[in-house]
């Protein structure tokens, strides 16, 4: 049944923009994704290059805008757009920043950080839109009629995954997540038993899962040669969205070197070794939209 969410695409490539003619089907932003939900509360998932044409595209229906921005991390590929956001610089406008802190710093510090002079030539606290932030640690909180289920992943200096449940629709959004047992961020680094309790966490969370956002960066081969960098193989996704009985995967965080012909290759070869399995796996890619 549908219930009238819209997931779009604005950014989905991983660790700095790509412009230029290779990238032209699957785009050259920064992580940036779109949930609207079904009342037109805008929920929107890492502030990467992408976050600017969303922007723009807001302030184009001229209306006063109330939004949840929910940060995974703050590597640059993540919070770059965010000066870039148009609707900030607009009074009436309430722009909700969400994410975690991280051991030394605060979350409102780490943004007005990004936004001092010498990195940016306007300051946060001169932002007309009301800036609010809110502190997220692992659990759950409630926005309206979704449900936002957070969880630490394994990224260098540690990274967020959601999954976001409106009525029946569940839908997880986790990048710069590495699906393998090394803690990345942890100062036990035997602690394979924190890993087995982040993946049972995650199967619980993501089961039946209606949508799949995940990083994919690498490929096998790949993936040997970045191992503790944070980002996973792409048979490694498939496998976790099998086993966690996903309905649709999007692959998503494209490597900067990966060009458009490549990722044409090895969505075909996934859709090869799936064969018939009951999961949809595909390329996430800039303007795509998905429907609930
Ligand atoms: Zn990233």
């Amino acid at each position: 049944m549908k219930s009238g969410i819209k997931v779009k695409f604005w950014g989905v490539r991983g660790s700095i923009p790509t412009p230029g003619v290779k990238y032209v089907k699957y785009g050259g932003n920064t992580s940036c994704v779109e949930i609207l939900l079904p009342n037109n509360m805008l929920f929107i998932f890492d502030a990467g290059t992408g976050i600017r044409e969303l922007g723009n595209s807001l302030l184009k229906n001229g209306k006063k805008q109330k939004v949840y921005i929910f940060l995974s991390h703050f590597h640059w590929d993540h919070i770059q757009g965010l000066p870039f956001f148009m609707p900030s610089y607009q009074e009436g406008n309430e722009i909700n920043i969400l994410g975690m802190n991280t051991k030394e710093t605060r979350l409102d510090k780490i943004i007005s950080n990004q936004m001092e002079s010498v990195y940016f030539p306007v300051r946060l606290q001169s932002l007309k839109a009301k800036i609010k932030f809110q502190i997220l640690t692992e659990g759950k909180l409630c926005i309206d009629d979704a449900t936002i289920n957070t969880i630490y992943t394994n990224h260098p200096g540690m990274s967020m995954g959601y999954v976001i449940t409106i009525g029946k629709t569940k839908i997880g959004y986790f990048t710069d997540n590495e699906i393998v047992p090394i803690p990345l961020w942890s100062e036990d680094t035997s602690s394979l038993k924190y890993q087995l309790d982040m993946t049972t966490k995650m199967l619980a969370l993501l089961r039946d899962a209606d949508l799949l956002i995940h990083d994919a960066q690498y490929t096998t081969e790949e993936y040997k040669h970045k191992v503790g960098w944070g980002h996973s193989s792409i048979p490694e996704v498939v496998s976790l969205a099998m086993e966690a009985r996903v309905k649709r995967l999007a692959l998503f965080h494209h490597d900067p070197d990966r060009f458009d012909d490549h990722i044409d290759v090895l969505v075909a070869n996934c859709k090869e070794v799936l064969n018939d399995l009951p999961l949809e796996c595909f390329a996430a890619h800039e303007g795509m939209e998905i429907h609930f």
